[in-house]
Parts: C-alpha cells; structure tokens; sequence
C-alpha cells in the first residue's frame, strides 16, 4: 500500500460547494479514519524531524488541526496565524485578495522571536494568497520560514508557484 495514494483517495471533493463551479477538497474523511489521520502525520514528522525547526505555524482552521499535532510530535511550539480579529493579544495583520474583495490574518507580535525557525502549514494551497500573507507576517517578524507545507496543493491555480517564486520552498502531499 502506498500512504500518499492512500490520503489522496480519503480526500472527498465536493461539486458546487461553497459555490457553482468550485470543487471543494474535504480532509474531515483523512482525519475521521486514524489510519489515514495517523499517515498523514507520519509523513510530515518524518520530512521535518531532521530540519532543526523551533515552530510550527498553522493557518486558520485546518492548518491548526494538522499543524499542532505535528508540532507536539516534533517537540516544538506551535503558533496560530488567525483570521482578522480572533487573536486577544496585540497584533500585526496582513491583507490579501480574494476572488471577491479582500481577506486578512493576523499573528501576535510576540509569536516568534528573530532567527526561529519555522515551518508553514495548511490543509491546501489553491492561489497561494493565504500561504503568502502568512509568510510575510511571520518574515515580518524576522522569522526564518523554513517551508510552506501543505496536504494539497491544486497547480492549476498557480499558488504553489508564486510561493516558490519569493524564494520559499513548498511541500504538498497531494495534487489535484
Ligand atoms: P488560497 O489562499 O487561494 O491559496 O486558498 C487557500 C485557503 O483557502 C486555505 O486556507 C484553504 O483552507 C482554503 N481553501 C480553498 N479551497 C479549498 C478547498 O477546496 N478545500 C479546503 N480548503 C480550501
């Protein structure tokens, strides 16, 4: 058996959602069963075990549920990068365009100290826009962001490009 292939056949796509013509990439089947949960886990432990990191930073929402599992099994700190207006502490935010208007997230100030190392993640790369406004946030901070991470990527939309493009090297598990 092959654990990639495995997740990537986990993966639910869901026609016309949130809207007509978009398909929809649903990790909750990944995660429900614990042999999938488990492999996907297992394979970013094991890509980032060696790296010498201090962080793992995870996007709101799905980015947390995989990336503080990955962060306790590295023996590492996680931070959250939140939407606009979640986060109690004091703030630095960064903007970015949707389709539709304009999105922003936020990190606290004190999330990471200059020179950590840290690693990026999401559950799915599809513009890039989130992935990248992230990275500026934590750069902002003087972090050294190691990798942007993610289950899935979906080139066709040119995210996964652009990232690497500003110098930042990207894993994705799974294309669609
Ligand atoms: P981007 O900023 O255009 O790269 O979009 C990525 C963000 O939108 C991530 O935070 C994803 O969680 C979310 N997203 C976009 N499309 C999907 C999808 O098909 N499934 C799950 N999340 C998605």
């Amino acid at each position: 058996y092959n654990p990639v292939e495995m997740i990537g056949q986990s993966i639910r796509s869901i026609p016309d959602w949130p809207k007509q013509g978009v398909t929809f990439r649903d990790i909750t089947p990944v995660l429900q069963n614990p042999r999938t949960f488990r492999m996907l886990i297992d394979i970013f432990v094991a890509r980032y075990m060696q790296q010498q990191l201090d962080l793992v930073a995870g996007v709101d929402a799905r980015g947390f549920i995989i990336g503080s599992v990955i962060a306790y099994e590295l023996n590492l700190g996680f931070i959250p990068i939140r939407k606009k207006g979640k986060l109690p502490f004091e703030t630095v935010g960064e903007e970015y365009h949707l389709e539709y208007g304009q999105a922003s997230v936020e990190i606290h100030v004190d999330a990471v100290k200059e020179g950590q190392r840290v690693l990026l993640i999401d559950d799915l790369i599809a513009t890039g826009g989130t992935l990248l406004a992230a990275n500026r946030l934590l750069n902002r901070l003087g972090a050294n962001v190691v990798e942007a991470a993610s289950i899935i990527d979906l080139p066709d939309l040119g995210g996964s490009t652009l990232i690497k493009e500003t110098g930042l090297p990207v894993f994705s598990l799974y294309s669609f």
